[in-house]
């Protein structure tokens, strides 16, 4: 098992953002994070990352515990969030947002890069375009994959990956999901929050449902796919049509599913 959460409970202030939550990743899996707003699951993957302390419970990576380290030495270990919103730092150049997710490599005598930038343009192809232009002129779906081409420069064991799919065009969502799929082909271990849920639980090999800070259920991510009770709380009753088919696949059945496949 490569993350394994155990009874984590945690605090924004008073409120219990997370009230026990147990799950595990192992190697080579992708596995998603689906529920409602609010159900706990941005704040998972930051609990993951160190961006969040832990109440209690613990957080284990590669049978090590992490709960309390830094997030710097969480990333060392080769674990790395590409985060929600995409955080490219907007003065730079593609290159230089690149080599900043290097920097947080472990290890003496840092590998050359290139490697690595062969294997990012490889799967972006888009970005070695525009490998000279700053970061904050990209496109919505070219920021996106420089988010997770810099964390991919660190060569992480396992990438968090936070609504990858968030403002895209739905052509480009559909982009961006099978290059994940190379991503874990090539053998990174993914954990996946997505507000896209049909989307997601076709990449996945399996997923948890969250609720209001609990895991209400654990299932093979095609099994939830074909759950009629998953399919009208989250799915919007609308899996076939799934993304590509034009607009608005998650609208309507579920509360508070606002798909975010429309915005170019
Ligand atoms: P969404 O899809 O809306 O982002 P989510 O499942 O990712 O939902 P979280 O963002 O993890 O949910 O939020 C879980 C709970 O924690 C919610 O009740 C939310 O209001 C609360 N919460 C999240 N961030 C903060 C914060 N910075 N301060 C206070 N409460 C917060």
């Amino acid at each position: 098992m490569l993350l394994e959460l155990e009874d984590v409970r945690v605090h924004y202030g008073k409120v219990e953002a997370l009230k026990g939550v147990s799950l595990q990743v192992d190697e080579g899996e992708i596995v998603t994070l689906v529920g409602g707003n609010g159900a706990g699951k941005t704040t998972t993957l930051k609990t993951i990352s160190g961006l969040r302390p832990v109440t209690s419970g613990s957080v284990r990576f590669d049978d090590r515990p992490i709960s309390g380290l830094a997030p710097y030495r969480i990333v060392r270990l080769g674990l790395c969030q590409s985060p929600e919103g995409r955080g490219v730092f907007p003065g730079m150049t593609v290159m230089e947002n690149l080599e900043m997710g290097a920097y947080a490599r472990s290890g003496r005598g840092r590998p050359a890069l290139r490697p690595d930038l062969e294997r990012v343009f490889g799967l972006f192809p888009r970005l070695a375009e525009r490998r000279n232009q700053a970061g904050g002129t990209l496109s919505g779906g070219e920021q996106q994959m420089l988010a997770i081409g810099r964390a991919l420069m660190a060569r992480p064991r396992m990438v968090l990956l936070d609504e990858p799919s968030m403002g895209l065009a739905t052509m480009l969502v559909t982009q961006i999901f099978d290059i994940l799929a190379e991503i874990n082909r090539q053998g990174t271990t993914l954990l996946l929050v997505e507000q896209n849920a049909a989307q997601a639980l076709r990449l996945a090999h399996r997923a948890y449902v969250l609720e209001t800070g609990r895991v209400v259920r654990s299932a093979a991510a095609a099994d939830l796919l074909d759950d009629e009770s998953v399919k009208s709380a989250y799915l919007g009753g609308d899996v076939e049509a799934g993304v590509g088919e034009g607009d608005g696949d998650a609208e309507g059945g579920g509360d508070g599913d606002p798909s975010a496949s429309s915005v170019p």
